[in-house]
């Protein structure tokens, strides 16, 4: 049982969370928003139709997302994966179906919106190494530069106010219907995401039964 969705609203943690799942089973960590983000740094066609979407918050048209997603799966080789940020609405959780990409468990990270503002509006990101920090939870250990690769961090375009309010109204209209949609499979299990990183490195552990 080593295939799994990380479902919840954006600076819930589920990329940290994913990160440190993908190495301790030695799975494939796959984010849609990091694949879109690679596209657009490389002008891709994709990346280019994706890009104001993304930059506003809204949602990548289904087809562009599930197309780079096959391409991605299809190369994989191990055991499982982490899918991070995919589906994002009912059709693309079809898709997974249509596709024959199995899904075991579902993970819930449940968070209050004031934590997940709170997350995303000091959040810094190197481009480099696709880490993120925060001015006050997670600084890094020189000013602004990534402790690993000591380039400059940016802020990501959709941490901006306005996108950040479209992003978690996005996630409330076509996202949240999920949580109904995996719970009648039976595959779904929360997580209380407002805890610490370590705190929730356990309870995902226990979660899905190690
Ligand atoms: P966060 O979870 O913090 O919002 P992500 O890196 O997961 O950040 O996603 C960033 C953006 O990429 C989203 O706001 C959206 O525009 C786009 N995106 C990512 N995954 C999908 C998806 N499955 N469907 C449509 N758009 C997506
Ligand atoms: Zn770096």
């Amino acid at each position: 049982m080593k295939r799994f969705i990380f479902l919840g609203p954006p600076g819930a943690g589920k990329g940290t969370q994913a990160d440190f799942l993908s190495k301790k089973l030695s799975i494939e960590h796959i984010s849609t928003g990091e694949l879109l983000r690679q596209e657009i740094a490389a002008k891709t066609t994709s990346g280019e139709k994706a890009r104001l979407f993304v930059e506003s918050g809204d949602l990548v048209p289904d087809e562009i997302v599930i197309e780079i997603l096959k391409d991605h799966i299809s190369k994989i080789r191990g055991a499982g994966y982490i899918l991070d940020g995919f589906p994002r609405n009912t059709a693309q959780a079809q898709s997974l179906e249509e596709h024959e990409i199995g899904v075991d468990k579902v993970i819930l990270f449940d968070i209050d919106k004031e934590t997940v503002i709170k997350r995303l509006s000091g959040r810094l990101y190197c481009p480099a190494c696709k880490k993120f920090y925060h001015e006050e939870y997670r600084p890094p250990k020189e000013d602004t530069l990534c402790d690993n690769c000591h380039r400059a961090l940016i802020r990501r375009k959709d941490d901006d106010p306005e996108s950040i309010e479209n992003r978690i109204r996005v996630y409330l209209e076509q996202t949240h219907p999920l949580i109904k949609y995996y719970e009648e499979q039976g595959k779904l299990e929360h997580i209380d995401a407002n805890k610490e990183v370590d705190v929730i490195n356990q309870e995902l552990l226990e979660r899905i039964g190690r």
